[in-house]
């Protein structure tokens, strides 16, 4: 890549890849021809080998049952795998699923008086037994249908709804769910209750005129359940792969980020959960036929635990890794079962341990490692920072930033004179406690119109705080925030970031798991909802911006690498970028330079005094000669108060301020 015009070559070509949604070629190459040719062997290979006398119909219907809990584990692969929600319901949602099947079954199969036997065997006393009135509705087909997928995503819609809105995360939200799941598994053992307690239902004979017992009907049973779990595959790969799915993996990576960027997380975790709540009742419901049994075993927490060792066996965020893992273990557990079955509880655990220590991202993981190999190689050192290569080094004296900032007072000016006096930004009177610890006590501190203004202080004297105050992070004891004529005092992160206010965290805080241009494409202004994200597509002059964006800060040849292999250097410009895109109006930088070499310390300087035409910003900073590069008002804190403000030379010479901090 020595030339100009084949690194333009090179270049165009990653960034035709980058505005495909592909996760990374290879990869994809890898999901898709590994769900087809799973698909395929469904098809073709297993009623040609049942239709030859080579299998029999039993081992059919137990593929079909298997390919049921397949559908379960691609649902919770969306919550787990990809958004990082641990959801222990999943066995409930299916049973939920199976139970409207099973009550349609029961009112089509053997009756006494209209009143199913099953009901009848249960029930303490055998005279005058009525059906309760929740059994109506499952007398036709298509009702039972809709209620077998509406009933367990109205739960998971109203477990989501308050588990998320209240930021309930992690192991919290597995132990809810596993309580919602135990506490439904005791109301469904109750025989009172007329669902047939522990015993369940069973007995079922016809199924829309179909005769369950007949072995065409279970292998048609078994193909309708293969062309279902098909097309949940390819709806939850379509989901994966639009914008939404990259919303998924951010939240997962980070969820108090995307707050930042204007994002509501708990909408499209909501969104996820309901759907994986959905898919599992439609796996219930194509599962009951084929068992020809649904009881209360199936929702207890343990089923949802297998559920999660299925995901984890296979591959968490691959989809098919679910899939192959769900069939997997159960042909193993079918094997065992039938030969050493005390052996089983062991294998299973031995499975799941030596998956997580040997290969954390499970079986799939070795499938995409072959298949990323035979494709194309990985992308080359991501390591390498832009500085390090000649091509992209463009030498920066302090001449040349003075000439920038010259330039930008000049358009500053211009623009001050319109937005006279007005000011962007105020805090006043704001303090902080955190447990008697006073963090913060400023009188007043504000920004105007196309500022930049610059904090410096001390470890610890509060200029994170003041960030987390203005970003609607830490809430105040008193005072109160002004940004323009809004109070955004009590207002939530997100809707302080939808007014206007961008941050960069100390720690660049980006989404290790996507790649650079992923990143900048959450970044988008204007994208924030679910629906947007699912369906629509970016624009040209988006993109465009966005590679534009990378190229200013030398990223444009790590486009297509994801984050996690950045240095600290371009993660903080990636940072930078992602706040620019987003056009905020306020800009809050927190030590930007921090951990840079002085190149880079250099670069990171100019792009901040050439932001200030455009915007009004906020820098924190403990390096000095980065300070003194800005050239900006400055304002020392120290100890959570505001002991000096004014123009660099100003604060320098104030004794203060070179006993506190700057004689050290
Ligand atoms: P700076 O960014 O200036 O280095 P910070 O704003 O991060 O300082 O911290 C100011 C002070 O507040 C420090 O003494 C820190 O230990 C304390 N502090 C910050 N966040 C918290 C918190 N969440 N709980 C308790 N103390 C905190
Ligand atoms: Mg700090």
């Amino acid at each position: 890549m020595s030339s100009r015009s084949e690194r333009t070559r090179h270049l165009r070509e990653r960034t035709a890849k980058a505005l495909s949604p592909a996760i990374g070629g290879a990869q994809q190459f890898g999901h898709r021809f590994g769900a087809l040719f799973m698909f395929l062997v469904g098809l073709i290979v297993v009623p040609a080998l049942y239709e030859s006398g080579n299998m029999n119909i039993e081992t059919v219907n137990m593929f079909g049952r298997y390919l049921a809990f397949a559908m379960v584990a691609v649902g919770l692969d969306l919550v787990w795998g990809y958004t990082g929600i641990l959801s222990l319901c999943q066995s409930l949602f299916f049973a939920l699923g199976g139970y409207a099947m099973g009550m349609y079954l029961a009112l089509h199969g053997p009756l006494d008086e209209g009143v199913p036997r099953a009901l009848y065997v249960v029930s303490s006393s055998v005279k005058g037994i009525t059906l309760p009135w929740f059994w109506e509705p499952f007398r036709t087909l298509p009702v039972t249908i809709g209620l077998g997928l509406l009933i367990p995503g109205a739960l998971a819609f109203v477990v989501g709804y308050f588990g998320f809105v209240s930021r309930v995360r992690g192991v919290y939200f597995a132990i809810l769910t596993q309580a919602i799941t135990l506490a439904a598994w005791m109301v469904f053992c109750l025989n009172n209750m007329r669902l047939c307690g522990t015993n369940g239902l069973t007995n079922f004979v016809m199924l829309a005129g179909f005769d369950l017992t007949q072995a065409n009907t279970k292998l048609g049973l078994y193909l309708i359940t293969l062309v279902t779990l098909a097309a949940v595959y390819a709806l939850c790969r379509y989901i994966v792969n639009s914008r939404l799915g990259r919303v998924l993996i951010a939240i997962r990576d980070n969820e108090s980020r995307l707050r930042f960027s204007g994002y509501k997380p708990h909408y499209f975790k909501i969104f996820a959960f309901t759907l994986s709540g959905v898919l599992a009742g439609l796996a219930g419901m194509l599962y009951a036929p084929q068992a020809n049994i649904i009881t209360p075993a199936y929702m207890t927490v343990e089923r949802s635990i297998l559920v999660v060792i299925w995901v984890a066996v296979g591959g968490r965020g691959t989809l098919s890794g679910a899939i192959l893992g769900a069939l997997l273990v159960n042909l193993m557990y079918n094997f065992l079962t039938t030969s050493k079955p005390e052996w089983w509880p062991f294998v299973q655990g031995g499975l799941f341990i030596g998956v997580v220590l040997l290969l954390p991202n499970g079986l799939m993981s070795l499938w995409h490692g072959w298949t990323a190999k035979r494709r194309e190689p990985l992308p080359e050192n991501g390591q390498k920072s832009p500085l390090a290569d000649g091509s992209a080094e463009r030498p920066i004296d302090a001449h040349d930033i003075d000439r920038r900032f010259s330039r930008i007072a000049l358009l500053q000016r211009e623009k001050s004179v319109a937005l006279a006096d007005s000011e962007l930004l105020r805090v006043e009177n704001i303090q902080v406690d955190f447990d008697g610890f006073k963090a913060l006590d400023i009188d007043t501190f504000s920004v105007g119109y196309y500022e930049l203004r610059v904090i410096i202080g001390p470890n610890g004297a509060g200029k994170t705080t003041l960030c987390d105050v203005i970003s609607g992070k830490t809430r105040v004891a008193t005072g109160r925030v002004m940004f323009g004529t809004t109070d955004i005092t009590t207002l939530a992160e997100v809707d302080i970031a939808r007014l206007g206010v961008g941050r960069k965290f100390q720690t660049p805080t980006v989404f290790d798991s996507l790649t650079v241009y992923e990143n900048m494409k959450l970044a988008l202004p204007g994208w924030q909802g679910v629906w947007r994200n699912l369906a629509g597509r970016e624009t040209a002059a988006e993109c465009e911006r966005i590679t534009a964006l990378l190229k200013r800060v030398r990223l444009d040849d790590q486009m297509q690498i994801p984050v996690k292999y950045l240095s600290h250097g371009q993660r903080q410009w990636l940072e930078i970028s992602m706040l620019i895109l987003a056009s905020p109006i306020l800009l809050l930088v927190d030590e930007p330079a921090a951990g840079l070499t002085d190149q880079e310390t250099v670069l990171t300087a100019e792009l901040l005094l050439e932001l200030q035409s455009e915007h009004s910003i906020i820098v924190i900073e403990h390096d000095m000669e980065f300070v003194r590069l800005l050239n900006s008002r400055v304002a020392v804190l120290n100890e959570g108060k505001i002991m000096a403000d004014g123009s660099m030379d100003e604060v320098q010479t104030d004794p203060k301020v070179i006993e506190a901090y700057l004689g050290r």
